[in-house]
């Protein structure tokens, strides 16, 4: 027997452990101190009623002899795909429902939709990342260019016609950085993958949170992206499926001709069983009329702590990009302070913990994240806290 090599390049992530220990031993020390958590990069509000409703009822149909759901197709139920096309249509994107697979989540099918494609393919992801890109592609030994997103661009890289790459990957409005491309931009990421023959894996998890109507929500509004672009999105930011599960990718027919949906449709049904019905159901219910209202809401709640941070940044004269669009906003840190001394300097002085830029990537060092998750009032303490500290 011999194992994967590959894994022997991973390289070990220690950056929530180290925060984990850092709080831990701060708050040892200080047992009185009233610690706030703006490092959350999960959601914490509960699901809607308009979903909680539909999960029940789907439930009740498994309980009987008539409406009980065994395995469903592997790709999803044809309800799912149906809101799903109307969804697309409302941001003027037209698929059809055998474009679309459902999933148990975006970070699964990031790291399976590899399976299609040549180990010997050349990957561009940003610095810094999402470390699943990146981990996920050094598991089946490819190899990983990378493209610097930096102060100077906003923290938006556009391509460098000089870089060849084949597995082009794209998160926007961005985890860390919150920075969402315009079309503009994105339209300059479709004709490079387009010259080049490669394909853009396009992360679209968190455009639930755009604001600005003039910012792109799926990859598809920009021409041309049909036919060099997989999209791939999650109930989990927009609905709070993060502990339910359920996510979706779309493999355009347009893509090689329909060779990486037909390849995609086999890989799925060959390696995977399809998302729980009970779950489905109580996706497709975040698309009625009474789910979309009460999902805006949820989300209102952690744009409103976006606003009051952002805010708080403005106030302070600190350099950020997101807070706008996104749950997250990305902060110089001041004093030219590296992440980790901004990060000792927060917890120690205002007792806020938040995420250190360093452990996104080499770019990150020098900033850092803080997140809309949390509690509303524990978020509004939060930024006095770090008014007063950060004053001049
Ligand atoms: C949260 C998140 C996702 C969603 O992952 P799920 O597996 O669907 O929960 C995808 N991409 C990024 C960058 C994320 O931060």
């Amino acid at each position: 027997m011999q194992t994967n090599k590959n894994y022997d390049n991973l390289e070990q992530s220690y950056l929530f452990s180290t925060i984990a220990r850092k709080v831990r031993e701060y708050s040892e020390a200080h047992p009185e101190a009233d610690i706030i958590r703006l490092g959350i990069g999960d959601v914490t509000r509960p699901l809607v009623p308009a979903v909680i409703d539909a999960l029940h009822a789907a439930v009740e149909d498994q309980a009987k002899q008539e409406t009980f759901h065994g395995y469903g197709d592997e790709q999803g139920y044809g309800f799912l795909h149906e809101a799903l096309v109307g969804y697309y249509k409302s941001h003027g994107v037209e698929l059809a429902t055998n474009e679309i697979f459902i999933s148990d989540g975006a970070k699964s099918d990031l790291g399976n939709i590899l399976d299609i494609f040549g180990t010997d393919n050349t990957v561009l992801v940003p610095d810094p990342v999402y470390p699943v890109y990146v981990d996920t592609n050094v598991m089946a030994g490819r190899k990983i260019v990378f493209a610097d997103a930096n102060e100077a661009n906003g923290f938006l890289p556009l391509p460098d016609e000089s870089v060849e790459c084949d597995i082009i990957y794209i998160c926007s409005p961005n985890n860390p950085t919150g920075a969402a491309y315009d079309r503009a931009g994105l339209k300059a990421w479709v004709d490079y993958a387009n010259k080049q023959n490669a394909v853009i894996l396009y992360d679209a998890a968190y455009e639930c949170f755009i604001e600005d109507e003039t910012l792109p929500r799926s990859i598809y509004e920009i021409e041309g992206a049909k036919s060099c672009a997989i999209e791939f999105c999650s109930f989990s930011k927009m609905a709070g499926f993060t502990g339910t599960r359920c996510g979706w990718t779309v493999v355009p027919t347009a893509l090689l001709d329909g060779k990486l949906n037909k390849m995609w449709l086999r890989r799925q049904t060959t390696k995977f069983n399809g998302v729980p019905y009970i779950v489905q159901k109580g996706a497709a219910a975040c698309f009625t009329e009474e789910g979309m209202k009460q999902i805006k809401e949820t989300l209102g709640y952690y744009k409103q702590n976006a606003k009051v941070l952002a805010a708080t940044l403005d106030e302070l004269g600190i350099w950020y990009t997101g807070g706008k669009s996104s749950p997250y906003l990305w902060l110089k840190c001041p004093n030219g302070m590296d992440s980790w001394t901004f990060f000792d300097y927060l917890l120690e002085n205002a007792n806020v913990v938040g995420t250190p830029g360093a452990g996104f990537g080499k770019n990150g060092d020098g900033f850092f994240r803080l997140t809309a998750f949390g509690d509303q009032a524990r978020t509004k303490e939060a930024a006095e806290r770090l008014k007063k500290l950060l004053q001049k």
